[in-house]
This record gives C-alpha cells, sequence and structure tokens, in this order.
C-alpha cells in the first residue's frame, strides 16, 4: 500500500518472527489520521475475528500510542519483506460496515481523490462515530424465568438478605441500570454482580428510542398501470430477477406515473427479501413521495435531515441489522448501510442537490451507479427532464432507456403561451412582474375554480439596493454581491453567506437621500398580488418564509385543502408537486438563470421551465402554463414551451460536444481561495505550473484542456478570493494524475485548495 512506504515507524515487528506460512495483513484506515491503507499484521490470536468492517486497536505513530482504526480489508501474502506492527485487538463483534461498502469507499478514495478519513466521513454519519467510544447503556433485567417463580411467590434458594432484595425490586421496577439498582437498594454493586453471576439477572442494552420505522399508514388504491408503465416494469422486473447490474434511464414527462413504477419495482425486490434505497433531492420538499411510499410498504426510514442525532445512529443501526425495507433519504442515504441491497432508485436523478459540495465532495448519483455495480443490483434513474449526462449514455446504450411518453389517464401536456416582454404593449400595461396576458390568466383560472402556481426564481423583495443619484450599489461586506432587501425582516441580506444589516436611510457614498429597491423578488411579487386580487387567498413558498419545522408540509397541505389559490415562490414549488386542481401555472420571469457562466445554463433553466410547466393540468379541468421572458426566442424557453426534450437534448449535446465539455470530456474544477487575490492568483499560476509540467511529461497521449486560473464569476464569497481553473480530457484517470500531482506544491498561508471532480457549481 502506498502509505506504508514512506512510514518507517511501521517496520517495527521483526519479519522472521511470525510462525504462519501465510501472513494475512489488515489493511487499516483512521478517522482522524490522514492518508492510508496502513498494513498491519494480524497475530493469530485475531485470525479468527471478522475484522473487515470492525474497528482495531492498533499502534500509531513513533510512539506506538494505541489508536482505533477501521480493518478495509484482509489479504495473505506469501512472504513478508518487511517489518510490520501487529494488530492488538478488535473492538467489535460484527463488522460495523458491510464490506460492499467498504469497496464502496476505496471506489469513492480513487474516483474522487479523498482521503479515507475523509470517506469514512460520508460512510459513517457522525452520530454514529461520535458513539464509537461511548458505550450502549446496559439495563438489567429479571430473567423471564426467575421472574415467573417470584411471581408465584417461589423464594430462590441461596440468596443472601441483600441479593433478595436486589432481586425483587428490579422484578418490581423493570429494567434499570445497574447504578440505578444499586442507589434504589443500597447497596454496593456487589450483590447484583453475584446475582447476574448467577444467570437470575441479565443485561440488555438500552437504545431507549422506539423502533423508527413506520408504515403502511393508510389503505390506498393502488392504480392499475397503463401499457407504458406496464411494459416498463416487465423489463426492470427482468433485470431484477436477473439480479444483475444496470442502470435504467426511467425519461418519463411530469405526470406519466414514474413514482407508481418505482413502487412496484420495489414491490418485487422486497418479495425477494432484499432492500431499497430511495434517493430524493430534497427530502422536506418530497412530502407527496415519501407519503406514498409510507403508505404502500411496511418497514420504511424516512432519513430526514432534522433527525436528531440519535435518531440519526437508531436509524442506522435498524438499517444496518436489516429491520428496513426501504430506505428513503437525500444524497448520504447512498451510504445507508443496508444488508441485502436489491435496488437503488434516484428520483429526479437531474437535480443538482445530489452533488455534495462541501467535503467529502461526491455525486450521489455516480456513487449509486459504482454500488449498483459492486452489489450487482439495478439502478433506476427517473426524471422528465434527464440530466445529459444520463441521457448520453441511455443513448450510447450504455443505460438502458424506459420511455413513459404520456401522463396517465390520457391527461395531456399543459399547453404553454410564451409573454414577450420586450414588447412594448406588455410592458406599458405592466406595472410590477405581471404583464396583462398573466393577469388575465390568473382571473380566469381563480373565476373558474382552479389553483394557480406562480414561479419567480428570487427571494427576497428587492434584488439590489441602489442609489440614484451616484450609482453606488450595497454590497456585502464579505462577499462581491449586492445585498438583498427583505422587506418583510427589513434588513439588507447577502444571499451567500447570510450577513445581514440595517437599511441605509441615505446613500453610504454620495450620502444623497432616496435610495432605490430596485429588481423584483418573491416579497415584492407578493404584494403585488395582494393587490391585484385582493380576495384570493395567497401563499408565498420561499426559504425565508419556510423555516419553521413542518411549515412545508402545512403549507401544501393548506393548498391540497383548497385553503389557498395561488401558490408563489421559488423553485421550491417546482418540483414533484402533484394537485389535480392547478389548472395554471405562471412564470415570472424564464431568464432568472438564463446568462449565468456556466455551461449547463440552458440546461438548468430547461429543466426548471419543464418542471414547474408539469405542476399544471393533473386533473380532469386540464391546465395551462404561461412563461414571461425577455428572450421568447432561447433554445431553452423554446423546447420548454413545446415540452421537447429530445430535440433540445440533441442540440445541447452538439455546443457540448464542440467544446468537450462533459459529456463529451471529463472535467474537473480546482479552485483556489485566499485572503488576498494575489495569494490565490500566485497559488493558482504554481498550480497550473505543476500541471502544466505533468500534462507535458505524460505525452501528446493523455491530453487535457486547461482553461484558467482566472477569477471565479463570484470572485470573493466570505472574504476569501476565489480564482479556478477548469480541466477537461477526455478520461477521469488523466485528471487524477494532475490533481495529485498539483498536491506536491506547498500552500502558503492565508491560502487554500480544492479539487472538485465533475464540478457542478462553476460559480
Ligand atoms: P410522476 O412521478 O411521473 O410525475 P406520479 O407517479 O406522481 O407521476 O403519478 C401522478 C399521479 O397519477 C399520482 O397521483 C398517481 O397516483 C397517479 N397514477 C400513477 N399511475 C397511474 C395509473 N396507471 N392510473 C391512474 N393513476 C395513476
Ligand atoms: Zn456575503
Amino acid at each position: 500500500m502506498a502509505g506504508t512506504q514512506n512510514q518507517p515507524w511501521l517496520f517495527d515487528t521483526p519479519a522472521g518472527e511470525q510462525p504462519a506460512e501465510e501472513w494475512c495483513i489488515a489493511e487499516v484506515v483512521f478517522l482522524r489520521s490522514a492518508g492510508g491503507p496502513f498494513d498491519y499484521l494480524v497475530p493469530p490470536g485475531l485470525a479468527h475475528e471478522p475484522l473487515v468492517g470492525c474497528r482495531v486497536r492498533v499502534p500509531l505513530g513513533r510512539s506506538n500510542r494505541l489508536a482505533v482504526g477501521f480493518c478495509i480489508a484482509l489479504r495473505r501474502e506469501q512472504s513478508l519483506e518487511r517489518r510490520l506492527k501487529e494488530l492488538v485487538g478488535c473492538l467489535d463483534e460484527k463488522p460495523l460496515i458491510p464490506p460492499s461498502l467498504l469497496q464502496l469507499g476505496r471506489w469513492i478514495a480513487e474516483y474522487y481523490l479523498l482521503d479515507w478519513a475523509e470517506v469514512l466521513e460520508a460512510l459513517i454519519p457522525a452520530p454514529v462515530r461520535r458513539t464509537f467510544h461511548r458505550k450502549v447503556p446496559i439495563r438489567l433485567e429479571v430473567a423471564t424465568s426467575v421472574l415467573e417463580a417470584i411471581m408465584a411467590g417461589e423464594k430462590i434458594p441461596g440468596l443472601t438478605d441483600k441479593q433478595w432484595g436486589v432481586l425483587t425490586e428490579l422484578a418490581k421496577s423493570g429494567p434499570l441500570q445497574a447504578a440505578q439498582l444499586a442507589r434504589r437498594c443500597r447497596c454496593s454493586l456487589s450483590p447484583i454482580e453475584s446475582l447476574r453471576r448467577r444467570g437470575l439477572i441479565q443485561g440488555v442494552p438500552h437504545r431507549g428510542l422506539p423502533a423508527p420505522v413506520v408504515g403502511p399508514t393508510a389503505d390506498v388504491s393502488i392504480p392499475t398501470l397503463n401499457t407504458e408503465q406496464d411494459s416498463a416494469l416487465a423489463r426492470i422486473g427482468k433485470i431484477i430477477d436477473q439480479k444483475q447490474h444496470k442502470v435504467v434511464l426511467i425519461h418519463g414527462v411530469t405526470g406519466s406515473g414514474k413514482t407508481e413504477l418505482y413502487i412496484r419495482c420495489i414491490e418485487k425486490v422486497i418479495q425477494q427479501g432484499r432492500q431499497a434505497i430511495v434517493l430524493v433531492p430534497e427530502i422536506s420538499l418530497t412530502p407527496q413521495l415519501t407519503d406514498r411510499f409510507r403508505a404502500r410498504f411496511a418497514r420504511v426510514a424516512i432519513l430526514h435531515s432534522h433527525l436528531t442525532d440519535r435518531e440519526r445512529e437508531h436509524y442506522w443501526r435498524e438499517i444496518a441489522e436489516g429491520g428496513v425495507a426501504v430506505v428513503i433519504g437525500a444524497r448520504s442515504a447512498v451510504f445507508a448501510p443496508v444488508p441485502r441491497l436489491g435496488i437503488i432508485v434516484i428520483d429526479e436523478e437531474h437535480e443538482w442537490s445530489f452533488k455534495q459540495e462541501t467535503n467529502p465532495r461526491y455525486h450521489a448519483r455516480e456513487v449509486a451507479i459504482a454500488r449498483g455495480e459492486l452489489e450487482k443490483i439495478p439502478v433506476l434513474l427517473g426524471s422528465a427532464t434527464p440530466s445529459l449526462e444520463s441521457w448520453y449514455r441511455a443513448q450510447k446504450g450504455v443505460y438502458d432507456l424506459v420511455t413513459l411518453s404520456s401522463r396517465v389517464l390520457q391527461r395531456t401536456l399543459p399547453p404553454v403561451a410564451l409573454v414577450d416582454l420586450r414588447e412594448p404593449r406588455a410592458l406599458a400595461s405592466t406595472r410590477g412582474a405581471i404583464t396583462q396576458p398573466l393577469h388575465q390568466a390568473i382571473h380566469q383560472a381563480l373565476e373558474d375554480g382552479g389553483q394557480v402556481i406562480l414561479l419567480l426564481n428570487r427571494r427576497g423583495f428587492a434584488t439590489h439596493i441602489q442609489c440614484p443619484g451616484c450609482g453606488f450599489v450595497l454590497k456585502c461586506s464579505f462577499c462581491d454581491i449586492a445585498l438583498r432587501y427583505h422587506r418583510a425582516e427589513s434588513f439588507a441580506l447577502c444571499h451567500y453567506c447570510n450577513y445581514r444589516r440595517d437599511l441605509p436611510e441615505s446613500c453610504p457614498q454620495c450620502s444623497a437621500a432616496g435610495i432605490r429597491y430596485l429588481g423584483i423578488g418573491t416579497q415584492r411579487l407578493e404584494d403585488e398580488l395582494r393587490r391585484r386580487f385582493p380576495h384570493a387567498k395567497l401563499l408565498r413558498m420561499d426559504a425565508d418564509a419556510m423555516q419553521a419545522r413542518n411549515a412545508y408540509e402545512q403549507a401544501l397541505a393548506a393548498f391540497h385543502r383548497g385553503d389557498v389559490q395561488i401558490l408563489l415562490g421559488t423553485q421550491m414549488i417546482a418540483k414533484g408537486l402533484d394537485f389535480p386542481n392547478v389548472t395554471l401555472v405562471g412564470v415570472i420571469s424564464a431568464d432568472t438563470a438564463i446568462h449565468l457562466p456556466d455551461f449547463r445554463a440552458a440546461e438548468r433553466t430547461f429543466q426548471l421551465l419543464t418542471q414547474v410547466a408539469g405542476r399544471a393540468g393533473r386533473g380532469p379541468k386540464g391546465g395551462r402554463v404561461l412563461i414571461q421572458t425577455f428572450d421568447p426566442n432561447h433554445p431553452a424557453v423554446q423546447a420548454a414551451a413545446g415540452h421537447a426534450y429530445r430535440p433540445f437534448a440533441e442540440t445541447e449535446l452538439k455546443a457540448r460536444e464542440e467544446f468537450g465539455y462533459p459529456p463529451f470530456g471529463c472535467m474537473a474544477r480546482v479552485l483556489v481561495r485566499g485572503v488576498r487575490l494575489e495569494l490565490a492568483q500566485s497559488l493558482a499560476e504554481a498550480l497550473q505550473g505543476v500541471i502544466r509540467q505533468e500534462l507535458a511529461a505524460l505525452g501528446t497521449n493523455s491530453p487535457c484542456r486547461i482553461l484558467g486560473p482566472a477569477p471565479c464569476p463570484l470572485l470573493k464569497i466570505r472574504r476569501h478570493f476565489r480564482i479556478q481553473m477548469q480541466l477537461i480530457a477526455k478520461e477521469h484517470a488523466i485528471l487524477r494524475r494532475l490533481i495529485s500531482r498539483a498536491r506536491a506544491v506547498p500552500v502558503p498561508e492565508g491560502a487554500h485548495w480544492i479539487h472538485d471532480i465533475d464540478p457542478v457549481d462553476m460559480l
């Protein structure tokens, strides 16, 4: 192993002293020390322990202090040329991490170029890690047969009075910890110990929480699958039966019954005695989906982000023990220690939230596919707007493609009309954000008893705060970003670092009075709607309005009951909602993300518009969509208006191919941060130098394009200046090689860099 070569203090045990003909070597990694895996010799006394996946005690460093590590693999060697230290002990009777997950960990460490300490962070949730050194409290209870005897009035022979007193006290009280029992009986621990030795009382681990699993909660009507769903189920069912690995991309238009299809596939897997993982973009934003799973399956564990540490730990252990049939969660649920995994489903596979943007940086979709490959199980990716990466692989035949081309129950996709904001007429009739055609449409929908969803993907009241006199724009003190005006809370807020300040009474630069609040956010839209439709019940849904724990569920429930006629909000309202009475969806501005300096800007815009449009017309009343835009001819807007995924994907892929962007090339981003701009710049240049050198050494067979170093579109965030480089190569291996070389570059104080394989955030 690479790590052992530069660790001379590991060569402690004289190799010749070992009695075995074959050496058993444990590969060990650590939660707190970087590097590894490190090799240790397994002494004969530990040869029969399970070891792999268990915590082991080993000597570490020159001082040989004892440390706890994880054994991630065992291997045998015929001859041992170097001296290795020995394992001292094994802490677990059963592996904590299933071997398949350890293999996955190895894949992650290699693919994302991560240290094992970081990988373990992903594999074992923090609350579980924290309990490692803590013992599960043991409670004592009276053995059942003894309890029966006591109840029958029998006396147990050979007990002292003290012991008898303790025994009857415990029989009365029910399970107690030893110390509690001793306190109650005013005795030492020794009579308790003697009773325990005689088997009259016994210890049981106490985790103190009820079983986390729930469901099924309701009687539900189970729809009869339509022909498309039926043949999709048949195809996927075959893969499930053959216990094969295969990635299936389910491209199903909004409302085509994808969720029902997932459920049927999972039923099949459960019938075979296996389990499922379902990944969703954000658990708190998908209550409808989780409700449906709860209604249809027993033993569902829903991994909310607001679980307490104890709950999280409890779930994890319950899952590891095989007590859970279906695990539903956001990206980290891909690491659920499910023992007999039969399928992984990723709903809305195109969503960005599957990418973790802090260390360890990984994409749950790619990790799921790697896990599927290791465990030889199918992975289902579902979306109405598949990521171009997945679509391309399906076109190439790497993934199976299953298409659900129409909505269930012969419902049609809603017609989409564009409102051209450049037209003088549209503007003239508008004081605010809502044009005349949109006003009319809302009015009509309300008149007909329908409900309305309005999307504006900008929270706050105004998007910038500006002095009309000198043009000064109020910016964040820590980021190079204009502060947003939040009127409801009456402050200016940075949407990147949450810095907030009071509103200036006059211009901080020229002292002129009359500062202006420009641009429209959801709060201002809400105001305008109140003025325009004073009798309609409104509900604003954005990160500010939905801070309370169950706010989102309550809001959706109100909308579901019909207590609310107009639901307005950010992209939070664009996805997954299935409300049959929504007859109108309006998009205030299609252009919020279209011109971002990101090669996926068009794809994102298309996805958002298509998803929000998909909320309309899900019931017998039908529905329609109005999109306001300054750029009606933009291909993403046009495609969304025509529900034209395939043509959009084809055009967009052509453009990507021209520049070698993913999925045609592999990308890595090197992001350098510095407290001063020059610091970041000089580190970025040093990194670039080493990377170019290595590239030259690799020769012309391993081409890689290097874009930058250049300032990031968001130059300064949280006091740090940001410089980036993009590396685009044909193969990942090249990127990894270049980045690992760059790690040799000394990093000056005040600067810092990270790498991001398959980056999603380009700002
Ligand atoms: P998607 O996930 O593709 O948007 P859903 O699975 O949420 O679609 O289905 C939309 C609605 O249609 C749900 O209320 C679901 O219960 C219902 N549904 C699904 N399949 C059928 C079917 N074959 N017949 C009737 N209703 C169905
Ligand atoms: Zn800021």
